[in-house]
């Protein structure tokens, strides 16, 4: 027997390549340093309450093909709960709703916009204009912005300090994890254009009813039908390479012999996995300690009454981007959850400074919490959440398989969010990969075909006769 297609983490990408693997009759090892599948979207049990908590909320939308297309693998897409409405916290008044309505796309969110009250005439007309502006570009022009920032084009379109602050912002720096003037302009276009004006349903938000951990729950069944095996707490500690081929991976639990390799772990961790002759051969493992990271910070919080009247809320112009409604815990208590992106300022904050300041937003945003203190909190800090989204980073993302002009090793094959999938860092990003990654190994065992990526949403027809 040939022996398996070998996996290194089991994060989204490595998942994602293993169950697509095995759907085409392939025999995969997957191997996972951590004692649990997800890696930085997965879930941990709070030791100070015995709480199965998130490290962070995860949202996904509905352009998010792959993904999606993953969870129905796994038989859990019916744990995602959707949600058209977003609302923005505008106070002392009610929040604001942003929802896609009657009109066809990239005119259906005009009507709800219009209606938003914490945007004044004078910012809307400037972020119509570079709306406008987004849509004329298209995917073409979209192209001729790779390289520069966003920043840039807000500028160019002379979006006001208000609409900058308020709306720009909170969008691009939870979908990039960069400010505006960090984020590379091709991606947060790309947010726009295919995330928000190009059809209705791609902005749709998807958010799990169930804790992230327990989506991966069926992956071990899977692997193991299809004559494989799910190896976690074991470490890939290199890379081994006859000169030639990589011929496995050598782990503390030995080598494990395999016929390809996916490394599907974060650029700094596969440099580590590589010796200098294997990186000698291959150049898409020249530059991975170029890239850079950027922060999240996850707050939990803990309430003894009610919080939220949203299941959602956007906190425009404020440190802390979103407050999440997590429902009620075992202990009865109201768990909310607050999101801060590029939180690079946050890092060397102590957790209760951390809670005083969000708390700040909290009260800020829900008039009706002001004098209330939370009974219990837990704040995450995940210094490495993404690669940093800026200007020139396409230079630093590598294909999944290696490069036709330039050479590479054949049977090794690159997944993982930081990977050149076109998108920013993003569980879509992390499952494309693995899917191409996927792709790339069957082409070169011989094996059934993979059909790459799962396409994404189509253009509604007014927004293709537009260019979108
Ligand atoms: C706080 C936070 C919030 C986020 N919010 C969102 C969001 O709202 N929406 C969204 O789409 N995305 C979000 N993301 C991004 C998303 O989580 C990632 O893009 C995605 O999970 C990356 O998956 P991956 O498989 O590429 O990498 P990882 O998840 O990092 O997986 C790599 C795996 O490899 C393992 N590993 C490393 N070294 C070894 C080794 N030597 N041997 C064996 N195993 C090894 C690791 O333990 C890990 O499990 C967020 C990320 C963070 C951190």
């Amino acid at each position: 027997m040939k022996p398996p297609i070998a996996i290194v983490g089991g994060g989204l990408a490595g998942i994602a390549a293993a169950i697509r693997l095995v759907d085409a009759g392939e025999r995969v090892v997957l191997l996972e340093s951590r004692k649990k599948l997800g890696g930085r979207a997965t879930s941990f049990v709070d030791p100070r309450s015995g709480e199965m908590l998130d490290n962070c909320q995860h949202v996904l939308m509905g352009s998010c093909t792959n993904l999606l297309d993953l969870y129905d693998r796994l038989g859990v897409l019916g744990s995602v709960q959707w949600h058209p409405r977003v609302w923005w916290a505008n106070p002392p008044y009610e929040p604001d709703v942003m929802m896609p309505g009657r009109l066809p796309a990239p005119g259906h969110f005009s009507i709800s916009f219009l209606r938003m009250k914490f945007l004044g005439v004078a910012d809307k007309r400037s972020i119509a204009r570079a709306m406008w502006r987004l849509i004329r570009l298209g995917r073409e022009g979209r192209e001729r912005w790779r390289g520069k920032s966003f920043g840039e084009f807000l500028t160019d379109t002379k979006q006001t300090r208000a609409a900058r602050e308020l709306f720009w912002e909170p969008v691009i720096t939870s979908a990039c994890n960069v400010s505006c003037d960090r984020a590379d302009a091709f991606y947060a276009m790309y947010v726009f254009q295919q995330g928000f004006l190009q059809d209705s349903w791609s902005p749709v938000m998807g958010l799990s009813s169930v804790p992230l951990l327990s989506l991966y729950d069926p992956a071990e069944e899977i692997l193991r039908t299809g004559g494989g095996e799910l190896r976690v707490g074991v470490s890939a500690l290199a890379l081994a390479f006859d000169g030639r081929r990589v011929t496995g991976v050598v782990t503390d639990e030995g080598m494990v012999e395999s016929s390809s390799v996916i490394a599907a772990v974060p650029p700094d961790r596969l440099a580590k996995l590589c010796s200098d002759t294997l990186r000698a051969a291959d150049i898409r493992l020249r530059r991975l300690e170029e890239i850079q990271f950027s922060p999240i910070l996850g707050v939990h919080l803990f309430f003894d009454q009610p919080i939220m009247q949203t299941p959602h809320i956007v906190l425009p112009g404020r440190a802390t981007q979103w407050l999440f409604d997590k429902g009620v815990d075992s202990q009865g208590r109201y768990h909310i959850h607050a999101v801060i992106s590029a939180a690079d300022e946050w890092m060397e904050l102590d957790e209760a400074d951390i809670v005083v300041k969000v708390m700040d937003d909290v009260q800020w945003a829900l008039p009706n919490t002001r004098g209330l203190d939370p009974v219990a909190f837990r704040a995450v800090k995940e210094k490495r959440a993404t690669f940093a989204c800026t200007p020139g980073i396409d230079d630093l993302r590598p294909s999944a398989v290696r490069d036709g002009i330039r050479g590479g090793i054949d049977n090794l094959l690159l997944a993982g969010d930081w990977c050149d999938t076109g998108w920013p860092a993003t569980m879509e990003g992390a499952v494309r990969s693995g899917y191409l990654a996927a792709d790339g190994c069957s082409a070169f065992n011989g094996a059934t075909k993979i059909r790459g990526l799962i396409p994404d949403v189509p253009p509604a027809g007014l927004a293709r006769m537009l260019g979108l």
